[in-house]
């Protein structure tokens, strides 16, 4: 049958893929299997062999596909320049579209309740009560590590959501407060609010704004990702510059093709970092110590941000430590950890090794995810924080705010 919706992968993109295999060494699941339809080069096959109709989208096609992280890591190495990601959202588009009766609970999750703030509070109200009365621990096995990843929610305090703040001397920042980030990591977003308003930013953080739509493109969901992708047109589309304050979100913005005003989008680490750089924003002379950085796949190799995290973590007079020179995939990937909990479980204790050989208990990584799952393999006597958080507790702890 081939394939059957607007979003598969071109043939121009597909032909892009010279098969030098320069990809493989980089690839986390053909490291941890060696197995060729684990590779970047063997999925672009599988994917080459349903558009020249010699394979059906089914079960098997899927499951090569579904081990994939979309962790990007293939890309920058890639002579080629294969647009990875982008196949493999339309080839996950198509699986979707094909194959519609293996994944309807995740369809609504990913579909309605990360669009509405009303349900994702609701879900943040449950978890919080869940944290309270100690019954995350009933929580069923898959999502376990996610429970066990998670901040305590209980004094995460307001959201900024509906907030203004900031002269706007420099410029308008619209914040994307996104939906997971602005329930479950509120103080990275405050962080933000109040940073880039010291710079001399008016932040705006708009009411009708919505998710960004990663968790559902990423997922196959299109229609829905672009329902998201639509509304943030309305709410974002007259500002100078939209921020994210998560690498997964940032990483899906860059990709969003406005219809008029394109406004810059950029991850907030690179957006403090730019301020600091700029002096609008100062530098500690405090030394404090190492602290351990690790890379979202969605700001290393998505958006090619390895530069600007560890800059904001020295002008909070960190010791930057490296962990991984290769930035590998923790295992967090989105859903990962839920659908291919055993890969994800060895990639999240390798990462977890790599923090503990480099023998500080303070850890950096600006992504939900790698975070929740940092913290669910390291335990509570590692602290995981945004970069922008680790450099406003320098500063307030200096009296510098
Ligand atoms: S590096 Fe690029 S061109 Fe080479 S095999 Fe991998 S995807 Fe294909
Ligand atoms: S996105 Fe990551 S897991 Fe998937 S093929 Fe590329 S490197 Fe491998």
């Amino acid at each position: 049958m081939g394939w059957v919706t607007e979003h598969h992968p071109t043939t121009d993109e597909l032909n892009a893929c010279v098969q030098c295999g320069l990809c493989l060494p980089v690839c986390p699941t053909f490291r941890l299997t060696g197995r060729e339809t684990a590779s970047p080069r063997g999925r672009l096959q599988a994917m080459s062999a349903v558009s020249a109709g010699v394979v059906e989208v089914d079960e098997a096609f899927a499951s090569i596909i579904d081990f994939c992280l979309g962790c990007r890591a293939c890309e920058p190495v890639c002579p080629g320049l294969v647009p990875y990601g982008r196949a493999l959202e339309g080839t996950r588009a198509e699986i979707a579209a094909q194959l519609p009766g293996r994944e309807r609970q995740r369809r609504w999750a990913v579909g309605t309740a990360l669009g509405s703030r009303r349900l994702m509070r609701l879900a943040g109200f449950g978890v919080s009560m869940a944290q309270t009365f100690g019954l995350l621990g009933l929580a069923p096995k898959k999502y376990r590590r996610v429970s066990n990843g998670l901040r305590s929610l209980r004094d995460r305090g307001d959201s900024v959501v509906g907030d203004v703040v900031g002269p706007g001397d420099i410029g308008i920042i619209g914040l994307l407060a996104g939906c997971v980030q602005d329930e479950w990591f509120r103080p990275v977003n405050r962080a933000a609010v109040q940073l880039l308003g010291m710079a001399g930013y008016r932040v705006v953080v708009p009411e009708r704004q919505t998710c960004c739509g990663a968790l559902a493109a990423h997922d196959g969901k299109a229609a829905a990702a672009a329902r998201y992708q639509a509304r943030n047109f309305d709410v974002f589309g007259g500002f100078d510059q939209l921020i994210a304050t998560a690498a997964g979100c940032s990483a899906h913005l860059a990709g969003y093709r406005w219809p008029g005003h394109s406004p810059e989008t950029l991850d907030v680490t690179v957006a403090v970092a730019r301020a600091i750089e700029a002096g609008r924003l100062p530098r500690s002379d405090i030394a404090k110590g190492d602290i351990a950085i690790q890379d979202p796949c969605h700001l290393r190799h998505a958006q090619r941000v390895i530069r600007e995290p560890r800059l904001i973590l020295e002008a909070a007079g960190y010791r930057v430590v490296e962990i991984d020179d290769d930035g590998l995939c923790c295992g967090a990937a989105g859903l990962y950890t839920v659908l291919q909990p055993e890969a994800s479980e060895r990639l999240g204790a390798q990462k977890a090794d790599q923090v503990r050989s480099v023998g500080t208990t303070r850890v950096a990584t600006a992504n939900p995810g790698c975070e929740m799952q940092l913290r669910s393999h390291l335990g509570i006597d590692y602290e995981i924080r945004h970069p922008i958080e680790w450099y406003l507790g320098s500063l307030t702890d200096e009296g510098l705010v």
